[in-house]
């Protein structure tokens, strides 16, 4: 039976911090590799956490990466015969992702999109409800729990700055289930982000 091997899609890995996205994409970079699929990789140019021009996880797991400022960028550096596209940190994305990525499907791409699904208040973040509405292709991650060792599905913000993105790692933000996280404005939250 004739399969056919060459039809796009978009596959999204989302969950919070530490849930093991960035390891989960560069899994599936490596084994399109194996394949011999031209893989092009790109990320945000904001998101510096280890490497300019890498994907890392915090396994240390590393993916060379082009760095883009924007989807117009991007756009620029696509290789016409480009046959997988993998994107990390995808929540820092514009708009202007969507329309690229329906084309590439479209033409038979296969698109890897990895990013934070919820913020650190536990709302949706930036572009990814619109992408995990156009997935073919959904992976949920948890990680664990920093307080109490159960699956956790968000990411507790350690400091206080305001604003939806801060770029950081480890010492700014833990993994929490749902009945551990707490936000600003819950009673919890404010002692925890006051330090006491
Ligand atoms: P993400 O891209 O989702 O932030 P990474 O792939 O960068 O995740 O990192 C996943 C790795 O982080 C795990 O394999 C583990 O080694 C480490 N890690 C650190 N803290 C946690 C945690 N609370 N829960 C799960 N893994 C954690
Ligand atoms: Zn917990």
């Amino acid at each position: 039976m004739f399969v056919h091997q060459h039809q796009g899609s978009l596959e999204v890995i989302c969950g919070p911090m530490f849930s093991g996205k960035s390891e989960e994409l560069i899994r599936r970079i490596k084994r399109a590799i194996i394949a011999k699929q031209k893989v092009q990789v790109f990320k945000p140019a904001l998101d510096d956490r280890y490497d300019a021009s890498a994907i890392a996880s915090h396994s240390q797991s590393r993916y060379g990466a082009i760095p883009v400022k924007d989807t117009v960028e991007l756009a620029r550096h696509l290789d016409a015969d480009v046959e997988v596209v993998a994107l990390d940190e995808v929540q820092f994305m514009d708009e202007g992702l969507i329309p690229i990525i329906e084309d590439l499907a479209d033409r038979g791409v296969r698109v890897i999109a990895g990013g934070l699904d919820q913020d650190s208040n536990g709302e949706p973040f930036g572009i990814m409800p619109l992408l995990l509405a156009k997935a073919d292709y959904v992976t949920k991650l948890q990680a664990i729990c920093m307080v109490c060792g159960a699956l956790a599905g968000r990411t507790q913000r350690l400091v206080h700055t305001g604003g939806q993105v801060l770029v950081g790692a480890a010492e700014a933000y833990e993994a929490r289930c749902r009945h551990c996280h707490e936000t600003p404005h819950a009673t919890g939250g404010q002692r925890l982000l006051d330090g006491e």
